[in-house]
């Protein structure tokens, strides 16, 4: 078999999501909501099973789909995105982050990760033939060193993966962090893949700025979103990707070979989603802010050490205290013994980490109560 397969595991993210199945725990492992999606999307969904969108849409998305997301990102990303040449719809972000990679990147092509990173990345690189250079991100903050930064930068690489607001450890990059990524690109001249799928999910009072915004960027930006977590639809796999047209044409080459288009009704039903107007932004938000709030408090009464996401919805915890030799052993005893789903933190982590593990709370609040209810016997 191929000897590239040999140097990654499945992924250990949705392994716990099985193993939070087989232990009945509560599954706070692979981020997904357990609540509904917006009923006008589901309503939308249920007429469009009895109209015509049995067939395979365009290869990058249909017409229609493209249009409307080209005008929601237009007005979030202050330039005109042109829905024709400047647009892939792709299954899932897990699909437009590796045709992202395989369109810019040779094997034996460098491209530099922040550490900790979702796991993703590893196995993209891999595929692609590409090899990462890992640069750290300090806690308790996540700061990276500009300097330790530029030195990977020397080392000649195709492109940067940026993931902002960042999964999992909640950074979201400030406009002096971003300006000073951007400078390092144009420098040495390389590409920059976000992953922005929690573009909505940013905590008062930090702003997400789009990494292609910055000026000079649009030109070198490869820009990785999806529905899956704006709209609470995450088995629907939509995604994108947004860059310039000379880019957006290699991109739409490598997206047809690898699965020539996402579903046509789900994307048919997922525009009811990209039309809403700014409201339904500022009602995920509060949701996602209260839900932030009620299980730190949780986490803090029950007194475990804890990150505090700035974006996103998960939060590392450290789990020294309980001396387990691995946190792969913790997350199975928690899962088994306790009832909570978690994710081992090494998933996330270039540096030798074992004390970490990684929940999240994009759930009901009766579930995160049941599982802080849980956590509560952790000691
Ligand atoms: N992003 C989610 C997580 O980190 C999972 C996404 C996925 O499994 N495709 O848990």
């Amino acid at each position: 078999l191929s000897k590239r397969t040999e140097t990654f595991t499945d992924s250990v993210i949705r392994r716990m999501t099985r193993v939070s199945k087989k232990y009945g725990a509560v599954n706070l492992s692979q981020g997904f909501p357990d609540f509904e999606p917006p009923k006008e999307i589901l309503d939308r969904l249920a007429q469009v099973s009895k109209e015509d969108f049995h067939q395979y849409s365009i290869t990058w998305g249909a017409q229609n789909f493209r249009e409307a997301l080209a005008q929601k990102q237009s007005r979030l990303m202050g330039r005109t995105v042109d829905p024709n040449c400047e647009i892939v719809v792709t299954c899932g972000s897990t699909e437009a982050m590796m045709a992202a990679m395989m369109t810019v990147a040779n094997p034996g092509d460098k491209v530099i990760v922040f550490s900790p990173f979702y796991e993703n990345y590893g196995a993209d690189t891999i595929l692609t033939g590409a090899e990462p250079i890992y640069v750290p991100l300090y806690p308790p903050e996540f700061n990276f060193d500009a300097d330790e930064l530029e030195a990977a930068f020397k080392q000649n690489p195709k492109a940067l993966i940026l993931c902002n607001p960042s999964n999992p450890c909640g950074k979201v990059f400030t406009y002096d962090e971003l300006k000073i990524i951007a400078d390092l690109a144009q420098k040495y001249d390389t590409f920059v893949i976000t992953d922005e799928v929690y573009e909505h999910i940013v905590y008062e009072p930090n702003k997400h700025i789009y990494f292609a915004s910055l000026p000079g960027m649009w030109e070198r930006t490869i820009t990785c979103s999806s529905l899956s977590k704006t709209y609470s639809i995450t088995g629907w796999r939509l995604g994108y990707i947004i860059a310039p047209p000379n880019i957006i044409d290699v991109a739409k080459k490598v997206h047809d070979f690898l699965t020539v288009g996402a579903a046509a009704p789900l994307q048919e039903a997922a525009i009811t989603g990209l039309k809403f107007g700014d409201d339904y932004y500022k009602w995920l938000l509060d949701k996602y802010t209260h839900k932030r709030e009620l299980f730190l408090k949780g986490l803090d009464d029950i007194g475990i050490a804890h990150t505090t996401p700035q974006g996103a919805y998960y939060i590392l915890l450290d789990i020294s205290e309980f001396g387990f030799e691995s946190d792969l052993e913790f997350c199975e005893t928690l899962a088994r013994d306790v009832g909570v789903g978690a994710v081992p933190g090494s998933s996330f982590f270039r540096e030798p980490v074992n004390h970490l593990i990684r929940l999240h709370f994009a759930k009901k609040d009766e579930t995160l109560f049941e599982a802080l209810n849980r956590l509560e016997d952790i000691r």
